[in-house]
């Protein structure tokens, strides 16, 4: 196990005071730098500055950073959400440092994927079948983590084969951190 201990500090954003959301910062006792290339193989949407030892990655609508001896995560509704979220963070941390060995790390930097270049796979017929009004609010989700691929099922018919490839070779899929 990489993270045995942590302290989790909770706080309002000092840039919006009053604010009804909270931040938290895990202060680590151990130095995660190693482990940001797998996660950056393996975090949707994650991009990676390998040189500022400094990751970050989008998860439920939640901007989420991760660098050597801390994890910051932002737009917390409440106490226990910060102990819910920070608690998957560090077993996302400890579960893709357990499998570094079957993995390939990655030092390159990505960038998330853009909602335009999302909408241009999607099927474009706004059906509404996911539960968006339009194709490009889903566009705009998927690009944020908060949707996933197979949410669109006109996506899994066989006249949609290219489109979803090429998806699935953009987004990769996320663990879930609660
Ligand atoms: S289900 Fe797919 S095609 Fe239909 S509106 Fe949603 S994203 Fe567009």
């Amino acid at each position: 196990m990489l993270i045995d201990e942590y302290d989790l500090e909770l706080f309002t954003p000092p840039c919006e005071p009053g604010a009804e959301t909270w931040c938290a910062i895990a202060r680590l006792k151990v130095d995660i730098s190693q482990a940001l290339p797998y996660l950056n193989a393996s975090l949707r949407g994650a991009v990676y500055n390998h040189a500022a030892k400094a990751l970050t990655w989008k998860k439920g609508g939640r901007n989420i950073a991760f660098h050597p001896y801390e994890i910051a995560t932002a737009n917390l509704e409440d106490r226990a959400a910060a102990d819910r979220v920070g608690e998957g963070l560090i077993k996302t941390v400890n579960r893709t440092w357990e499998r570094r060995e079957e993995m390939e790390p990655e030092f390159e930097k990505h960038r998330r994927p853009t909602p335009m270049a999302l909408f241009k796979l999607l099927p474009g017929t706004n059906c509404r079948q996911c539960g968006e009004q339009t194709c490009f609010i889903f566009a705009t989700k998927l690009a944020a983590s908060q949707r996933r691929i197979e949410d669109c099922l006109p996506l899994l018919k066989p006249g949609f084969a290219d489109n979803l490839a090429g998806l699935k070779s953009i987004v990769i899929d996320a663990p879930s951190i609660g």
